[in-house]
């Protein structure tokens, strides 16, 4: 007989069975406190799942509860205009995700009567929801048997193997682990599992509950160098006017409508460069991928009359600002 096929590094049936209630028991004593776990409504995970892509776990929590009281459910979001849901997500970042977001809500209420459809293949048809989105929501929100795959599952699947698994091999590999009678539980302490301990770097295996089934209880030797980070210096022109002694107003500019990045998106007018023999007003640093930018912010030096508005301070808060003006603005104590 023809054996199955098989991967690199796979557990055998028992070793998998003792990998998963290694894992579940420990996701239920030690699992965070996370206010997307405590509903298993469909909507709540699914902004939780879109805002956790590319933001860290500390930075959506505020936002996510944000959202959830301007939008607290899927019709509220479809009957919204475009400008207040990028408001909403501004400092976030991505704002495709928000556009997607919108746009799928649209979908769900004409084409769904208002209800999530209930499998990762329906789900996948949505706008902005892929192979990995789709299926945290199947499995979360509606118990589907169905294993996720992201940065943190693919680290812990490769140290577990010990091997460089990738593509499709990653996603067998996840569903033939999977506990099919908690899916979505189990997505989340695999999930939970890279966050917290197996680490990008210095992972804690001694506190780890499937140590005994790791093949390298530690990172896995790295095949290549890692990328070099770019420097850039960037210039911002921060005006300011008082209306009267509690408020006043900043000069912002808004992005092109058909920007590559961050379109329509308000930000403080960016100056070419400046030979000024002033010192900045202060400067901060921004990342953004493999771009490091030291970011100078001068007072003054973008004319009003050429472009821009003056938005009144108080309202700031409602204005779909990039990720960077938000954090000047925040330096400025004008947020
Ligand atoms: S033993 Fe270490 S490397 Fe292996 S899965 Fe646990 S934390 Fe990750």
């Amino acid at each position: 007989m023809k054996k199955p096929q098989s991967i690199p590094g796979l557990l055998s049936n028992s070793h998998r069975r003792r990998f998963r209630r290694s894992l579940l028991a420990w996701y239920d004593r030690h699992r965070r406190d996370l206010p997307w776990r405590a509903s298993r409504d469909p909507y709540c995970v699914w902004l939780s799942e879109i805002m956790l892509q590319q933001t860290r776990v500390a930075a959506v929590i505020e936002h996510y509860r944000n959202f959830l009281r301007r939008f607290p459910t899927v019709q509220k979001l479809a009957a919204a205009r475009e400008a207040s849901v990028l408001a909403a997500w501004s400092g976030l970042g991505y704002y495709r995700r928000a556009r997607m977001m919108h746009a799928a809500a649209k979908v769900i209420v004409r084409e769904h009567g208002g209800k999530f459809p209930a499998s990762e293949e329906k789900l996948r048809a949505l706008p902005g929801i892929g192979r990995y989105t789709a299926a945290a929501i199947a499995s979360i929100a509606f118990d589907e048997p169905v294993a996720v795959v992201d940065g943190n599952v693919e680290r812990v699947l490769q140290r577990q193997s010990g091997k460089r698994l990738a593509g499709e091999e990653l996603w067998t590999w996840a569903n033939r682990l999977l506990e099919a009678k908690r899916p979505g539980d189990f997505n989340q302490a695999m999930m939970e599992l890279g966050a917290v301990a197996c680490t990008p770097r210095a992972p804690l295996c001694l506190t780890c509950p499937v140590v005994e089934m790791c093949a390298t209880r530690g990172e896995l030797a790295s095949a290549g160098k890692p990328a070099r980070q770019k420097k850039r210096e960037i210039h911002y022109a921060l005006n300011y006017r008082n209306r009267d002694i509690r408020d006043g107003e900043v000069l912002l500019v808004q992005r092109a409508g058909d920007a590559s990045l961050m379109p329509g998106m308000w930000e403080l007018p960016e100056l070419a460069s400046t030979n000024d023999e002033r010192s900045p007003a202060f400067t901060l640093r921004h990342s953004i991928t493999v771009t490091d930018y030291t970011v100078r912010v001068w007072r003054g030096g973008a004319s009003s009359r050429e472009f821009g508005k003056w938005i009144p301070v108080e309202r700031l808060g409602k204005v779909a600002l990039t990720g960077l003006a938000r954090k000047i603005l925040r330096k400025a104590e004008m947020l």
